[in-house]
């Protein structure tokens, strides 16, 4: 009865954790390109806020003591998101050349979504 309770518990925490990261990312999104890009702003914060949390599916292929040590660590990073800005902004870009926001802007926006998606799992750990 205790464990059920606690599984559901976790689970709807999994699930509110993940769809606060999703707001938050268009949030920032929209806060950082929502002008010059209108809603595809706040759609890559929502998919790019989910993106850290994806090291999960490694759970499928390793133990569970395994999946302890991966989940949060190399991809909940400031190493990784100073990493994978630029080369999810450049991408971007490419994917919208004729928008107003420069290659920079998307950099900025992915970078800020990756921190924010960060810092709110260190409150939630
Ligand atoms: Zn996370």
């Amino acid at each position: 009865m205790v464990s059920a309770t606690f599984c559901a518990a976790t689970s709807f925490g999994g699930i509110m954790d993940s769809l606060t990261q999703i707001v938050l990312g268009a949030a920032v999104g929209e806060a950082v390109l929502g002008a010059k890009e209108g809603r595809k702003a706040a759609l890559w914060g929502a998919i790019l806020g989910t993106v850290p949390d994806l090291d999960v599916l490694v759970g499928f292929f390793v133990s569970p003591v395994t999946q302890l040590a991966v989940h949060r660590s190399a991809s909940h990073s400031l190493v990784m998101a100073v990493w994978a800005a630029p080369i999810v902004g450049l991408l971007l870009k490419k994917l919208y050349r004729k928008g107003k926001a420069k290659r920079i802007n998307w950099m900025w926006m992915t970078f800020l979504v990756f921190a924010t998606h960060i810092s709110i799992d260190l409150c939630t750990v």
